[in-house]
């Protein structure tokens, strides 16, 4: 057995991730491959097969690729996938890099915490936070750079496999077809090519949470004192993820925004995914916390409402 205390190939630093070259592949050696959602997973797909020599085209439901979303974190073992897709110029321009993660009771007591600066020169990639649009709208870029052609407002609503299962058609809410040699399910959490591989409905799992997504300006928060430490000084350094048991907090943007992810039980009716919140009611479920959460509410808005579903492995798994 390895003991990762003493075993020096543990302890070494993992090396920054290599750049992926993009193949070559003659005409009939290329897969024509249709990616179904344009999301951040059909992204990655689409530049991850460009980059191994194929013709993608995306087909996005929505009529309009925009900005949505608020914070996401991506820890080493993605930002070394992102890093090798050649995106690391675009992206560190959006991504501020916390150095300090703490982990806090509801009161505000330390229960413990880390450096993440430390942990980046162990893995050889860094920590970035970013606000969703930036990732998706850096993924989008680096994609058509690479030659995906993105078609928008194309919602696919069944699949056909050929006989011979040399192709696939994805059929359009429009009735239009579209055949490729493979086709990519890639339509997130409610995902219709998900139910159509398996044959039958096969919603999310609710985990029984929602979170209450929040971005405030850290200008508004500037005039508190016990605010203002939660932004630390000027520069990325002083930058850092605060995890209260329940409530998430990181800055966005050169620190511009301040990101909160709030967690309660799931009082949303059936059917509902995402919904805009009552302040009120929010501010009432945390009067009693760390007194720094409450004033951070006070400056809120407006809020929405995001239900927390997971999706179990498939079972048998698909890998080739
Ligand atoms: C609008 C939005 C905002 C989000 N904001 C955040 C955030 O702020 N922070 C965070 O941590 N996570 C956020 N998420 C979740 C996060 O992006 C995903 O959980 C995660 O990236 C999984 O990626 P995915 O590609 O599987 O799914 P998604 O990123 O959800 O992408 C799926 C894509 O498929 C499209 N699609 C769905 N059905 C069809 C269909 N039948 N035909 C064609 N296209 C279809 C959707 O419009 C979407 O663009 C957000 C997701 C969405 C859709």
């Amino acid at each position: 057995m390895r003991n990762r205390q003493t075993d020096s190939a543990y302890n070494m630093p993992i090396p920054k991730p290599e750049l992926m070259q993009r193949i070559e592949r003659d005409e009939d050696d290329k897969l024509d491959i249709l990616i179904i959602g344009a999301g951040l997973g059909g992204l990655g797909a689409a530049i991850s097969l460009l980059l191994s020599g194929h013709s993608i085209t995306i087909l996005e439901s929505t009529p309009t690729i925009s900005e949505v979303g608020a914070g996401i974190q991506c820890l080493p073992n993605s930002t070394r996938v992102l890093v090798s897709w050649g995106l690391e110029p675009l992206l560190s321009r959006h991504a501020t890099r916390p150095r300090r993660c703490s982990m806090l009771g509801w009161k505000g007591g330390v229960v413990s915490s880390m450096d993440f600066w430390e942990y980046e020169r162990e893995t050889g990639a860094p920590f970035w936070d970013f606000h969703r649009g930036d990732l998706h709208g850096a993924l989008l870029e680096r994609a058509k750079e690479l030659g995906a052609r993105v078609e928008t407002g194309c919602r696919v609503v069944d699949v056909d496999f050929s006989n011979d299962g040399s192709s696939a058609t994805a059929i359009l809410a429009d009735g239009r077809r579209r055949t490729a040699d493979l086709i990519v399910g890639a339509d997130g959490i409610h995902s219709r090519c998900r139910e159509i591989l398996l044959g039958r409905g096969d919603p999310p799992v609710l985990t029984g949470d929602l979170a209450y997504r929040l971005l405030l300006r850290t200008e508004d928060m500037r005039g508190d004192e016990s605010l203002r430490g939660l932004l630390g000084g000027t520069g990325q350094g002083e930058m850092a993820v605060r995890y209260w048991m329940g409530e998430v907090n990181y800055l966005l943007r050169n620190g511009e925004l301040f990101n909160m992810v709030l967690l309660v039980p799931d009082d949303m009716p059936a059917g509902a995914s995402t919904l805009a919140g009552n302040v009120e009611e929010m501010r009432a479920l945390f009067k009693d916390w760390d007194p720094r959460i409450p004033k951070l509410l006070a400056l809120c808005k407006s809020v929405y409402k995001w239900r927390l579903c997971i999706r179990p492995g498939l079972d048998p798994t698909w890998s080739h």
